[in-house]
Formats: C-alpha cells, sequence, structure tokens
C-alpha cells in the first residue's frame, strides 16, 4: 500500500525524522485557513500516488494566505499523469540550501535491505544511477545483524558530504528511516529531497513511503490511511472478492492458479504477441465460487477482449475449476471468447466437462503456448 506524502511524514514524525509542519486541505479556503495557521510562506503541495508532482505543477510556493489558496485554485482537480488532485498539503516552505536523496527499500536478490544515499537528490535518482553512478552511495543491511551506526557513517562519508553537522543529522536521520522501516513493515522509505537548510538544518522534504499489503493486519493505524476513494474501483471489488487481481494495460484477459503460473501466463501472452490486460490470481484453491468471482473481476474491465484461463491442477482440481467456468458462463452473460487450458490433477476430466457442456465462446487448448496464440488473435479480432 502505498502512502500520500503527509501519510508518510506522519510515520517519519513518530521515528524523529524531521519534517516541516504542515496541514491538509481539500478546498481553497481549507487552503487559506491552513496557511494562515501556519503563518509566513507556505508550500502548496498535491497529494496523490505518484511521483514528478513538481514537474507537473503539482507544487507551488505561495508568500501568504491569499496567495496560498489562489495556488490550491490551480492544483484542485489537476491530472497529474492520470491522479487527480483532492487533496493538498499545505506546509511551511523551506529554504533550501542543498537537497540530497536518502531511500531504503529491498534488494530481493540479496535477500537485504538496500539504503541508497547521493548527494546529488531533488532529480531522477534513476537518471543520477545512470550517469554518475558513482555519486550514488549503496549499502546493504544484513536482517539477522540489524542496522549498526557505523552503516549510516559510511553512507554519508561515501557520499562526501564534508560538514561535521550535517554528517550527524544525516547519521541520525539513517538509522530512523531502518526503525520506520523495520517498525511500518515498509517496502520502500523513501526521502528525495533530503535538504539542507542554509541554517545547515536537515529534514524531509518529500515522502514516498509504501507498506506491504500483507503486513497491514499488524498495522491498523495505517491500514486506515488507505483513501478508498483514490483506489481503482476495480481494484476494490477484486479485494472484496479476495481476488489477487493487477491491471495491466492490454486487451488479453488473464486468468491462472498461484503467481507463479499467472506471472508465466503473462510472459507467455506477450511472448504470443499480445498484451496482458490484468494479472488475476485464483490463489491455491481454485474451487467453482472462485473462478466465477475471478470472472466476476476480469469481466468489469471494458479494456478484456478475450479472456486466457490457464490452470494447473495440484491442490486445485481442474474439474471444479471446468464446473467453475460453467457456473461463471450459467449466472452472467459473459460472451468474452475464452480459451481454457487445463492442465494436472483430473485435467481429463476437467476437459470433458467443458467439451460436454461446449459453451460456444469457449475454446480448449492442449498447451501453454497454443492457448496463448489462440486468446491472442481472438483479442485482436475483436
Ligand atoms: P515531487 O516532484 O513529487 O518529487 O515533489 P517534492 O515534494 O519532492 O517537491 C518537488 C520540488 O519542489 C523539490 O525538489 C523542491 O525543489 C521543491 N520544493 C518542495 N517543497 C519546497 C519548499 O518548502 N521550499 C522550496 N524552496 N522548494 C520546495
Ligand atoms: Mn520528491
Amino acid at each position: 500500500m502505498d502512502l500520500y506524502e503527509y501519510q508518510g511524514k506522519e510515520l517519519f514524525k513518530r521515528v524523529g525524522i524531521p519534517v516541516s509542519e504542515g496541514r491538509l486541505a481539500t478546498t481553497p479556503g481549507e487552503a487559506r485557513q491552513a496557511a494562515e495557521v501556519l503563518g509566513g510562506p507556505v508550500v502548496v503541495k498535491a497529494q496523490v500516488l505518484t511521483g514528478g508532482r513538481g514537474k507537473a505543477g503539482g507544487i507551488k510556493l505561495a508568500a501568504n494566505a491569499h496567495e496560498a489558496e489562489e495556488r490550491a485554485k490551480e492544483i484542485l482537480g489537476l491530472d497529474i499523469r492520470g491522479h487527480v488532485v483532492r487533496k493538498l498539503w499545505i506546509e511551511r516552505a523551506s529554504d533550501i540550501a542543498k537537497e540530497y536523496y536518502l531511500s531504503l527499500t529491498f534488494d530481493r536478490g540479496a535477500k537485504q535491505a538496500l539504503y541508497m544515499f547521493t548527494t546529488q537528490g531533488g532529480v531522477d535518482i534513476e537518471q543520477v544511477a545512470e550517469e554518475s553512478p558513482d555519486a550514488l552511495v549503496q549499502l546493504r543491511v544484513d536482517p539477522l545483524e540489524g542496522f549498526h551506526p557505523w552503516q549510516a557513517r559510511r553512507l554519508v562519508y561515501g557520499a562526501g558530504v564534508a560538514d561535521r553537522s550535517e554528517q550527524n543529522q544525516i547519521a541520525a536521520i539513517v538509522g530512523k528511516l531502518h526503525d520506520a522501516f523495520v517498525r511500518f513493515d515498509a517496502m520502500l522509505c523513501e526521502i528525495n529531497p533530503l535538504i539542507v537548510t542554509p541554517e545547515g538544518e536537515v529534514k524531509a522534504l518529500d515522502s514516498k513511503f509504501t507498506v506491504d499489503d500483507n503486513a497491514l493486519f499488524r498495522h491498523p493505524e495505517v491500514a486506515e490511511m488507505r483513501d478508498l476513494d483514490a483506489a481503482d474501483p476495480l481494484e476494490a471489488y477484486a479485494r472484496e472478492k479476495h481476488v489477487t487481481y493487477v491491471k495491466l494495460d492490454g486487451d488479453v484477459g488473464v486468468l491462472g492458479n498461484g503467481a507463479g503460473l499467472t506471472m508465466s501466463t503473462v510472459d507467455v501472452v506477450t511472448f504470443a504477441g499480445g498484451r496482458p490486460a490484468n494479472f488475476c490470481d485464483l490463489g491455491g484453491g481454485g474451487d467453482a465460487q472462485g473462478v466465477v468471482d475471478a470472472l466476476s473481476v476480469i469481466t468489469r474491465d471494458p479494456q478484456v477482449k478475450a479472456i486466457f484461463f490457464n490452470i494447473f491442477g495440484g491442490i486445485t482440481r481442474c474439474d471444479e475449476v471446468a464446473r467453475g467456468i460453467l457456473q461463471a458462463l450459467g449466472e452472467m452473460s459473459l460472451d468474452l471468447p475464452i480459451v481454457a487450458r487445463l492442465d494436472g490433477t483430473n485435467a481429463e476430466e476437467g476437459r470433458t466437462i467443458l467439451a460436454e457442456a461446449a459453451p460456444a465462446n469457449l475454446r480448449v487448448a492442449p498447451t501453454m503456448l497454443e492457448a496463448a496464440k489462440l486468446a491472442v488473435e481472438l483479442a485482436a479480432a475483436a
């Protein structure tokens, strides 16, 4: 789950990472009031779950409360990469002397947490990694050993921070970022920019915070932060139905059982020259009702032109899945072409069930590749 900047900063604050004081606003009037309360110049910041807000015109300075109201009028309703701005974070403006970058995420290959730090912050970190890789200091933390203060010093010295007070402040923030990462089961904690003010004060000017969905049960106060209005309605519906669903941008609906097989199915569709419309995982069970639920999710996406049903029966029984497909076809008016590939436990029974019922829009293919090719063809023809 991705958090908004203001929510991430709230968690930063709880572990002691310095942030600027701010207020949330949803109307220009509220933005003016927030600026009045904060006093002095403020920055009006679009709260959307995407980066690059500054470049898109979603971050603006305002010298006073009146200007804050004007800037809020400009930013509210703005579409930033498909995200409409409905909330603003009004923050006391900071003077910036330097912009650094600090993040903590996972290096899945190394099975360790990975720090990245550079004094070339503010811009795209991908650009720094590409153009001046030496400026980007990387350091991994062994989860069994945990974080050691010397690691913070290595990051700070490695990036060439010379000022003693800055070194100390950043080293403290590095440690606190690890606290936040562990305490809230984060997948990513990123501060870009981590600024140094002209007075030499270091603080987090931005926050990107992603919490592991599978750990949300341990953090009800974080789970509550979820913004139901901003969520994709289809993803919300899928969650309600306990279907793992990720929207993609193609036209072949993909339904598999198990994340590994479903990912491979996405690959095979791409290999066959098509573009998956989604990633939909039935999970290990795959009973008839699960199939009905998953199909009801996929068919709500108007971009889907054909469905590729890829089942490898282990615990899941192909005959049960076949019944689920027929039940779903009986319950909903579904005229999209469906290609099914069933293999594994009770595959023969499953195929026989489908062959006997022989719904007009259902085709059975013997292999994954053949099924993918057929699904891609049918989607293209639709
Ligand atoms: P992003 O574009 O979505 O990453 O949003 P940020 O919160 O990182 O803001 C983008 C840029 O706006 C920053 O890199 C700063 O240069 C600028 N900015 C943000 N807040 C302030 C502020 O309080 N004072 C000043 N002077 N600039 C700011
Ligand atoms: Mn930023």
